[in-house]
Order: structure tokens, then sequence, then C-alpha cells
């Protein structure tokens, strides 16, 4: 349809043309009185959707690797414990930051580390098509075994085909039962390696530190046969890992970028809102100018909060910027439509 739409306009394009921000733009607006509702998400989707960088383009990058389980099973605590490997005692007091992402170095490796994103946040993305990490730690503790979020993060990185490493944590308390975390694991088809399977499993604590280099070298090694690679030399794209509307310095955004290097002064679109990134600050707090694949970096300068999970594409202009959010504007309003939709028939469901 948008092929034979152009046509009459005098454009020729295949199905391989990538249109522009401004035909997008065009058709999207049009769309509005014409189209259905699936149409108008594949405009989103067009406009979403990219070739592949080539392959010489490709540099290795750093493992996005995020942490997942059930509450309380010590997600925040293995977070903090691998933290404190590396920094340096003259660091570690000064560290008072809220953590939703952080990089660490292992041995001069890199490895990027995300504390579980909320579930909107991965429903987000899997809308988008969009891929946040490459391997998922799931975290469970040994004195209470696999819980209903346990499960549901199991079904969260198996829908996104991450590697999955188990980390069996807390097996300083009395009440740990290894095995037994293992047996109701193998229920999911994460079999560990000495009952047979391929899964990883690392018995660690998170407040004695026992067992947690072990887990880092399982994560880079898991990291060293995918190959990681991303172009670092073109426009920043990348997720939103979470937002918020922050008193004295307006939208406040943590994104990780996956393609290609954010720079200060770049125009950016994320999800409906759009902006200049007016400042840049790493995971240590400190000014940056600039961000390359899987660096999770905080953004100042959206005009408004963008929602978590969101993809954000760094554009030419300020023009793009706000055409592409314009376009995501109508597209939510569509999905809050779908979503009440599918609610609608969900307790049409139950009420039988
Ligand atoms: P989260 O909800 O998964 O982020 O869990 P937290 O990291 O907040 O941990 C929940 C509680 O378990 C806290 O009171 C931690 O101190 C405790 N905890 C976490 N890891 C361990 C561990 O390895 N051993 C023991 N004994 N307690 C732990
Ligand atoms: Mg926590």
């Amino acid at each position: 349809t948008i092929v034979k739409k152009l046509f009459l306009k005098g454009q020729i394009v295949t199905l391989n043309t990538e249109l522009t921000f401004e035909q997008a733009e065009e058709i999207a607006l049009e769309y509005d009185v014409i189209c259905t509702m699936e149409e108008k998400v594949d405009v989103i989707g067009e406009l979403l959707a990219e070739e592949d960088d080539p392959e010489d383009t490709l540099v290795p990058r750093p493992p996005v690797v995020v942490v997942m389980g059930h509450v309380d099973h010590g997600k925040t605590s293995l977070l903090d414990a691998i933290r404190k490997t590396n920094v340096t005692s003259r660091e570690a007091g000064g560290i008072t930051q809220h953590i939703g992402a952080y990089m660490v170095k292992i041995n001069g490796e890199p490895i990027t580390f995300l504390d579980t994103p909320g579930h909107e946040a991965f429903t987000a993305m899997r809308m988008r098509g969009a891929q946040a990490t490459d391997i998922a730690v799931l975290v469970v503790a040994a004195d209470d075994g696999v819980m209903p979020q346990t499960v549901e993060a199991i079904n969260h990185a198996k829908a996104a085909g991450v590697d999955i490493i188990v980390a069996i944590n807390k097996i300083d308390r009395p009440a740990a039962n290894i095995d037994k975390v293992k047996q109701e694991l193998s229920e999911y088809e994460l079999i560990p390696e000495d009952w047979g399977g391929s899964t990883i499993f690392v018995p660690v604590s998170a407040k004695t530190g026992e067992g947690i280099s072990n887990l880092l070298e399982m994560i880079i090694l898991t990291a060293e046969v995918k190959e990681l690679k991303a172009n670092p030399n073109r426009k920043a794209r990348g997720l939103v890992i979470e937002a918020e509307l922050d008193k004295g310095k307006g939208p406040v955004a943590r994104i990780l970028v996956q393609k290609g290097t954010l720079h200060v002064g770049d125009f950016i679109a994320a999800g409906a809102c759009s902006g200049k990134v007016r400042a840049m600050m790493n995971d240590k707090g400190v000014k940056v100018k600039s961000a390359g694949p899987s660096t999770p970096v905080e953004i100042l300068g959206l005009d408004s909060v963008p929602n978590a999970g969101e993809v954000f594409v760094a554009t030419e202009n300020d023009k793009e910027a706000k055409a592409f959010a314009a376009t995501f504007i109508s597209e939510s309003k569509n999905k809050l439509i779908e979503d009440t939709k599918a609610k609608l028939s969900l307790d049409d469901l139950f009420s039988q």
C-alpha cells in the first residue's frame, strides 16, 4: 500500500527502499484517516526497521547482562557485590547513586549490568522487537527455591532468546539447598551441566562474596562465545532503561546505547519524546561527551519523560526527531485501544 501511495505521488520506491522520516510522517498522518490499526503499526515498524550494519563496520562490544529473579532473592545485593569487586576502596565511599545500570571491568574486560527491568519495560521492548540484553543472570535464593517471579523471569529470558546463567544465591544460609533449586529449575528446561544439561549454575553468596568471581568468569566465557559486535561509527540507537522527571533538571533518561555513538548535542527521539542531548553522565555520575555501544548513560534534554523499554534514535536534525516522536504518539493511541480490547476479551474469558 505504501509503495502504491508513493508511486501515485510520483515517487518510485520498492519494498526495500528506506523511507525518509518526512515520507513516513506524511504516510502516517494520511493513514490516520484511511488505514486500519494493523497497517499503522506497520508504519512504526517501518520507522524502526533498519538494515544490519555491514560486517566490516562492526567491532567487538561489551556484553549487556541483566540480573533477574524473584523479589528478595538478592538481585540488588548481587549487583552490589559485583560492583565491589570492581571499585577501589577510594571510590567505594562515593557510591550513593541509584543503580539502574552500570559497567564494570573484569580483568580489563568491560561488562554492562542492568538491574531487572520492570514488567512494562520488557513488554515494550518485545513489542518493538528490541533486545536489551545478551545474557540473563537468573538469581534464585538457595533457601527459597523457584518462586513465581523466577518463572516469569525464565519466560521473559526465553522469549527474548538470551542465554541464561543461574546464580544460586544465599548459599551462606543454613537452610540453603542447592540440589533442590537444581531440581526445581530442571522442570523449566534449565538443566545443570553436571546433570547432563547445558545450563551454567553458579552457587554464590552476595553476602560473603563466595562464588562471585566464578560467576563473573562464566559471564565472560558465555559472552566470548557470542562474539558480540556493533558499529560505533553511526548514529546512535538504543533503549530507554528508565526515566523520570527531575524537578531541577527536567526529564532525565537512563539509556543504553546499543549501536553507534551518542554525542552531547545530538538530536534524538525516544518513543513519543524528542529533544537534543544537553548533557550526558556515565554510570559513575561523571559528565561525558560521547557514549558508544553497550554503554549506559544518563541524558538530559528530552522534552518529556519517555517510557522504559522504548527505543531511542539519534536523528539528523530537530525536524526528524519531532516527526519520529509524532508518529509514536499516534501509534500509542492505537496501542491503548488494542490493549483495552485485549483486556476486555481476557475479562470476557474469565467471566464465563
Ligand atoms: P532483590 O529484591 O532481589 O534485589 O533482593 P535484595 O538484594 O534486596 O536482597 C533481599 C534480602 O536478602 C536483603 O536483606 C539482603 O541482605 C539479603 N541477601 C541477599 N543476598 C544474600 C546472601 O547471599 N546471603 C544472605 N544471607 N542474605 C542475602
Ligand atoms: Mg532489588
